[in-house]
């Protein structure tokens, strides 16, 4: 997926402009997978823009940085506020938002400690991220013969950019033979998530998603479509799943900022389905949401 270029890019607390955006190639993190990162999204509502759960998305930035003995620079405060310049100073109203603390320039070999820390945010118009076709009608998924990575070899509830040559494998071994996405088992060989997106099962009218001890990645969707979820009366379970269960399921679906809710509709060949009514519902309620359409969720949105 191609970038839409905007004019400028924040880094290290400067605008700059798109096209000179640039670090050394001797970047720490370049060589050795040594950053962290969020995505979010500003989503454009009648008020004007506002970023979904802003608070949220910092928080998990610097605990994933804190993983890695990482000091951002920049207070939560300046980060937050870096962002909403950035989006006003490229007058966006609906866009993703990449803010990343990396190892720079400086220091090369496995010790991090001493490389300084650069921050840098980029905004730009992005789509959702499996499809407007996928969204209405559902994907086509393959489970993996990759193992997501397990907390004892690179922890996955910390954002950081290493952890997606994992979620590549997974990915690029479900394009090649024409699925959309790949779902992810963890060491124990029970359901993890997708490479970039949590997973829900619906079954019997009952709402399940594995447990942050499978290696997920704890998202800001997932916890936001179980509040929905649970405030529209579905129970939902935080519990072990097993490969039988998503395809015995009646209705699969993945959430991320980035693939907000899409369903699935096959996996492994097996027919899950068109997508279902619990499906349906909670994406109409998540995108009112996101829209500034439902004034009960008004606390997850920062005006720009
Ligand atoms: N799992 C992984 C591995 C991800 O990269 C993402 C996207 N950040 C998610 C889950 C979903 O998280 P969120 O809803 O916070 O975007």
């Amino acid at each position: 997926m191609s970038i839409k270029e905007v004019e400028k890019i924040w880094m290290d607390g400067n605008l700059v402009d798109w096209k000179d955006a640039k670090i050394h190639v001797l970047t720490h993190a370049l060589h050795y997978g040594s950053g962290v990162f969020e995505g979010l999204r500003c989503y454009n509502t009648s008020k004007g823009p506002a970023i979904f759960r802003l608070n949220e998305h910092i928080n998990r930035l610097y605990n994933s940085a804190k993983i890695y003995f990482m000091e951002i620079p920049f207070s939560k405060k300046e980060i937050s506020d870096a962002i909403k310049n950035l989006i006003r100073a490229n007058k966006l109203k609906e866009c993703y938002i990449r803010p990343i603390a990396f190892r720079g320039y400086g220091e090369m070999g496995l010790n991090p400690l001493n490389s300084k820390v650069n921050v840098s945010i980029a905004v730009w118009p992005w789509g959702t991220y499996l499809g407007e076709d996928g969204l209405k009608n559902g994907i086509r998924v393959k489970i993996s013969s990759y193992q997501r990575i397990s907390p004892n070899s690179i922890p996955p509830s910390a954002k950081s950019t290493g952890n997606y040559i994992n979620s590549i494998l997974a990915k690029v071994e479900s394009l090649k033979p024409g699925y959309d996405e790949a779902i992810m088992l963890d060491n124990r060989g029970f359901v993890s998530e997708g490479p970039g997106e949590n997973i829900f099962l619906v079954k019997n009218g009952k709402v399940y998603t594995p447990p942050k001890h499978a290696s997920i990645l704890p998202g800001i969707t997932r916890a936001s479509v179980i509040k929905i979820a649970n405030d529209s009366g579905y129970n939902v379970a935080e519990t072990d799943l097993t490969r039988g269960d998503l395809y015995k399921a009646d209705e699969v679906f993945f959430t991320g900022t980035a693939a907000e809710l899409t369903p699935i509709r096959e996996i492994d060949e097996i027919e899950i389905g068109k997508p279902g009514p619990i499906t349906k519902s909670l994406q109409k309620s998540f995108f009112k949401i996101t829209k500034g359409e439902d004034n009960r969720y008004d606390f997850w949105l920062d005006m720009v």
